[in-house]
Formats: structure tokens, C-alpha cells, sequence
């Protein structure tokens, strides 16, 4: 007895001679050969599944980077060989999915999000190579790790399978040993490739947060401002856009520092967050100005949105050991229309126009920009934005 459990003979099983060769030694678990039968040691008790491999990245805390089961696809016409190879793929810990021709392994592709693909060439309907020439002509998984396992030996059919994307190559009769080292090697490939992704779109998210309020930071906000723009201008769809900030904010860092700042600028902006609605876009412009986008949003609309937000941040009250204050903020709005066509720039100008006479008429209220509202330069020097 050997360390997969007891053997089983396979006595009553009607599988063809030439499909596969069996020997009772667990080492030498041998798929695909041309030799005859006898009986087969299969692993009734799988061993202990191995530690997983070392996080790849440090610092990234991915459930993909660690242990998560892998998605296996094996592919043969052989029955038995594919649930030999199924029960041993099903024993490291993955999910296993299987598929008769290269036809069903494409509609498997379609079907499940699969990693690793373990690929007979001889098969009816569709071969191997033409499952690697589709998938690569199609594009869609870049990441798949094929291991072509094939009686196929010549050094022509492993060039052209590598060529056409199959990232190994395992010539049949082989080893169950080997053929698990090999999916071990496609494990970690995976892994890292998952790992480096996920970090990848880590740091897409760190690119688009204001570090402080956990809002979208200036950048992201003008580049989807700018495709909503484009889109709302093509389509002849109405877009709004607010401007805020927060009244005299300059006293609240004299007066209760800047620690105490940064917390009254995150309570504003979860406070803004919560009351703007969900396809509302919302960032932090910098300081203590806040940009909100309004799709599909008139501008009286825009207003209503704009004096919710005013009159939710007004009701907040800051608990500062030196005793409670609040604070207000003076609101801005613009918005783009089809009979007046103008850039996202000039709507930013408008809103920020619309802000500046919030601000003169005495802060804690909501301006609209109506066109014929040009502040001068003397009059806007004159308030500031404090
Ligand atoms: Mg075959």
C-alpha cells in the first residue's frame, strides 16, 4: 500500500488497451501509454493538501494570492484518463471541469472563468492545436495556462503547441507525479499573475482616492467629468455640476488645528456622500472644496441636490473638547445643455462663478449660474472663497 490508500482494481472497467497504462507503483502512476492493463492504484484518500505557496507580493492581501482554488479544466476524449486526471486535480484542491473534444472545452471557456487547462491533442471534432489557434485568436484569455499532455512527441507538435499558446507540454504515457509537479508550476504562474493584477487595480484605486476623505481626488474627477461631458453633450443630455465649500474653514484650522481639521473635512465628506444620490459623482477638488456631478440633471434639480447637501453639513455639529461649533458651506451650480454647447472647463468656470457669488452674497446658501451672472475680478478678490 502506498501512500495514495489502498489499490483498487479496475476488473469490471471497459476502456481501451491503448488508452492508458497503469503500473501499481505510486510514483510511476503512468497515463497514455500503449502498454496493457492490470490494475490501477488510485488515490482513494488524497494526501494532505501541500502549504500553499509564499504570499508572491508582499503587502498584497489577495484571497487569490494565497489559497483559493484554482479552476481546472481537463480535456480528453478518454474517459478514463480524464477522470483519473480529474480525481488527482480534485485532491491538490481545485475545482475541476471537464470536456471530450476542443468544442466542449470552448464551451466550457465560455461557461466558467477557468485557470488552467490541461489538453489533449488527439480528440474528435476539434483537435488541441485548433482549441490553442481559436483561443488565441479570440483574445479573450491571456492569462489561461494550457499543459498540453499528448502522445504526440515529435519536437514539430511541441513547437507548434507552445507556438500557439500552451505554455507546457507533457508527452503521454506521463508520470501522475510529473503531471501534478507540472500543474504545481501553471499553480504558481496563475497565482502571481492574479496577485500582480490585483495589486495593479490597487493602485488604480489609490490613483482615484483623496488619501484623506476617501473620496475621488481632482484627477479622476475631470477625467470622468470629461466622458460624461462628451457623453451628455453627444446625446443631448442634460449634465450638472456643483461646486462647494466649506465656510471660513481657514478659522477652524487657527482655532482647532489642522488634526482637528482633517476630521471636521472627512465628516463633511461622508456627511456630502451620504446625501448625494447614487449615480452621483463626488470628489474632493482640493482643500476644502468639493465637486459634485449630476448625470441626467437639470438645473433646478442640480439646486435641490445642492441645498440638500448645504443644509446636511449645517446640521452637523463638531464635539471639540473647547465646546461644540458647526460649520456651513456656500454651494455653486452650472449645467450643460444642448442649446448651449461649451466645454467642461467653461462648466467648471461657471459653477466655480456660481460658487464665488454664494460666497459674496454671505456663504451658507446655493447660487445657480444663470449667464448673466459675470463676477468681476474686484468683486471676486474682494470675498475670496474663505
Ligand atoms: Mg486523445
Amino acid at each position: 500500500m502506498g501512500r495514495w490508500g489502498k489499490s483498487v482494481e479496475l476488473r469490471h472497467c471497459h476502456f481501451p488497451l491503448d488508452s492508458f497504462a497503469l503500473t501499481v507503483k505510486d510514483e510511476a502512476q503512468q497515463i497514455g501509454s500503449t502498454v496493457g492493463t492490470m490494475a490501477i492504484k488510485q488515490p482513494v484518500s488524497p494526501p494532505p493538501l501541500p502549504q500553499p505557496p509564499s504570499q508572491p507580493l508582499q503587502d498584497v492581501p489577495s484571497p487569490s494570492a494565497e489559497k483559493a482554488p484554482l479552476d481546472v479544466l481537463i480535456v480528453d476524449d478518454d474517459q478514463t484518463i480524464r477522470e483519473m486526471v480529474a480525481r488527482m486535480v480534485r485532491g491538490m484542491g481545485h475545482a475541476v471541469y471537464l470536456a471530450a473534444t476542443g468544442r466542449e472545452a470552448l464551451q466550457r471557456l465560455q461557461e466558467h472563468t477557468l485557470d488552467i487547462v490541461l489538453l489533449d491533442i488527439m480528440m474528435p471534432e476539434m483537435d488541441g492545436f485548433e482549441f490553442c489557434r481559436i483561443v488565441q485568436a479570440e483574445k479573450k484569455w491571456p492569462d489561461l495556462h494550457i499543459i498540453i499532455t499528448s502522445a504526440r512527441d515529435t519536437l514539430e507538435d511541441k513547437v507548434k503547441g507552445l507556438e500557439l499558446g500552451a505554455t507546457d507540454y507533457l508527452t503521454k504515457p506521463f508520470s501522475m507525479t510529473e503531471l501534478k509537479a507540472r500543474i504545481r508550476v501553471g499553480e504558481r504562474i496563475v497565482r502571481y499573475r492574479k496577485a500582480l493584477k490585483e495589486q495593479q487595480a490597487l493602485l488604480e484605486y489609490m490613483a482615484r482616492e483623496d488619501k484623506l476623505t476617501g473620496l475621488y481626488n481632482r484627477r479622476h474627477f475631470e477625467e470622468r467629468a470629461q466622458e460624461e461631458w462628451l457623453r451628455a453633450h453627444r446625446y443631448y443630455h442634460p449634465l450638472s455640476l456643483v461646486f462647494g465649500d466649506i465656510d471660513h474653514f481657514k478659522k477652524v484650522n487657527d482655532r482647532y488645528g489642522h488634526a482637528y481639521g482633517d476630521k471636521v473635512l472627512k465628516e463633511v465628506s461622508q456627511t456630502l456622500l451620504q446625501h448625494c444620490r447614487s449615480n452621483d459623482l463626488i470628489a474632493r477638488y482640493g482643500g476644502e472644496e468639493f465637486t459634485v456631478l449630476l448625470l441626467e440633471t437639470r438645473l433646478e434639480d442640480a439646486c435641490v441636490v445642492a441645498e440638500r447637501l448645504r443644509a446636511a453639513v449645517k446640521a452637523l455639529t463638531f464635539t471639540h473638547p473647547s465646546g461644540p461649533f458647526q460649520v456651513t458651506m456656500s454651494f455653486g451650480v452650472a449645467c450643460v445643455s444642448s442649446e448651449e454647447p461649451q466645454s467642461l472647463t467653461a462648466l467648471l468656470e461657471e459653477a466655480d462663478k456660481a460658487l464665488y457669488m454664494a460666497k459674496h452674497k454671505g456663504r451658507n446658501r446655493v447660487e445657480q449660474y444663470t449667464g448673466s451672472q459675470l463676477i468681476t475680478p474686484a468683486l471676486a478678490s474682494g470675498t475670496g472663497k474663505a
